[in-house]
């Protein structure tokens, strides 16, 4: 029996993966949410302008895959000995092959906790909707973190009228370096988007009537509501003490094996493997692409056994906002400089090459689609492969 912990996208592609590879024994799928595996990217981008709702989000599963979804169960301890999970009800589910894909939740912040009115988070569907009827009632949001959804979420704020204040400690979208750092505060200026960066909220106030937030050099910004994007962090919780290696996710071998025990795997957000790309750098990779990549890899590693073959992947993400389209590949954050090869590298359009010590680490672009893609095949053909990209 293989047992999938989490029904997203990357438990979804990996059920996928073991039908596909012809496997007819029986498969069940546990997962936290309610909800079918339904698509996240949208929760940030068309859920909050009110164009897609919970149905638009769903994935598509074809035939229900013949699995057993126990959803709305979550997983709260595991036995790797006697192969056994246990759920919140007390239930044990047996396996003979277990995959991992709980992903990833939003980081938290002492006093910033998430109450579901004034202070909000965005990693659900519920989340998603709670923010889009929010917006629709405010004056002003205040936003803590400018990574990716951060930003996603200051330009639909924008679009829908609300005025809006970022506080930052990092410059926006540091993940992708610093040449987008630059454009993407120039594009959050441009579309009246106030900025703090360099600070933190110190204390923030939940009233009645909204929130108000004292930044660490005492500016104070009152807002209808705040949304907390600080970042994610791998739910491994449950798993402490089941004897698997945890650091910054679920640890695993090339094949991704979950370390410490026998017939484990992981997929998705959750996971961390040595990247042969990057001269087996350990990686945990939080995007869309991967979950699906690790999806499918996983699904033939636990059918392949011993014959498993290392997983490879470049991390490659895509945000949209500001009715410009930006696109990552690579780890651009590790670049020292950038090479410019279309466009203008301060606003605007542009692609670039992430260079370390002359070497190219990456790619990024805002809005030059056909320049990207060929700077990505290029990243693809001079980084270090062995075993395969999926
Ligand atoms: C708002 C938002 C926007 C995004 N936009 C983009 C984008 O534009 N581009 C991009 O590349 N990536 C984007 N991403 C990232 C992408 O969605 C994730 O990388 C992807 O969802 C990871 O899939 P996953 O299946 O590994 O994990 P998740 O999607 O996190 O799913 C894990 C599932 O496991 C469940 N679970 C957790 N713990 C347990 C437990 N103990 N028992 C049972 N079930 C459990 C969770 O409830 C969840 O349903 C975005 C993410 C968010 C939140």
């Amino acid at each position: 029996m293989i047992l999938i912990v989490g029904a997203s996208l990357a438990g979804l592609r990996a059920a996928e993966a073991v039908r596909e590879g012809g496997y007819e024994g029986e498969l069940t799928i546990l997962g936290e949410e309610r909800a079918m595996p339904y698509d996240r990217p949208p929760l940030s981008k068309e859920v909050l302008l009110g164009e897609k709702g919970a149905a638009e989000v769903l994935l598509p599963v074809a035939g229900g895959l013949d699995a057993r979804w126990r959803l709305g169960e979550r997983a709260v301890g595991l036995d790797p000995v006697a192969k056994r999970v246990r759920t919140e009800a007390g239930e044990e589910v047996g396996y003979d092959s277990l995959i991992l894909a709980t992903g990833s939740g939003p980081r938290r912040l002492p006093g910033l906790e998430p109450d579901g009115e004034r202070v909000l988070e965005v990693r659900t569907i519920e989340d998603a909707l709670k923010l889009a009827a929010a917006l629709g009632r405010a004056e002003r949001l205040l936003i803590v973190g400018s990574g990716f959804i951060g930003v996603e979420v200051a330009s639909a704020a924008r679009a829908r009228g609300v005025a809006v204040s970022v506080v930052t400690l990092d410059p926006p979208l540091v993940a992708a370096g610093h040449l987008v750092s630059r454009a993407a505060a120039a594009m959050l200026a441009a579309n009246g988007v106030e900025l703090h960066e360099e600070h933190t909220v110190a204390s923030l106030e939940r009233r009645p009537d909204g929130v108000v937030a004292t930044l660490d050099e005492g500016t104070t910004i009152a807002a209808s509501l705040a949304v907390v994007a600080v970042g994610a962090a791998p739910n491994v919780g449950w798993l402490e003490g089941s004897g698997l290696e945890l650091e910054n996710g679920v640890v695993c071998d090339a094949e991704l094996r979950a370390v410490g025990a026998e017939d484990v795997y992981a997929a998705g957000d959750v996971a961390r493997w040595p990247n042969p790309l990057f001269a087996g750098r350990p990686m945990r990779i939080e995007h869309w692409a991967n979950a699906i990549e690790q999806g499918d890899a996983v699904g033939a590693a636990v059918l392949a056994g011993a014959e498993a073959r290392p997983f490879a992947s470049l991390p490659s993400v895509w945000s949209d906002h500001f009715g410009t389209r930006l696109q990552v590949v690579g780890l651009p954050a590790l670049a020292d400089s950038f090479d410019v090869v279309a466009g203008e590298g301060d606003a605007g359009e542009f692609a670039a090459l992430a260079l370390l010590e002359g070497n190219p680490v990456g790619a990024v672009s805002y809005g030059m689609r056909r320049d990207f893609a060929k700077l990505r095949a290029r990243i693809r053909s001079e980084l270090p492969v062995s075993g395969s990209i999926h």
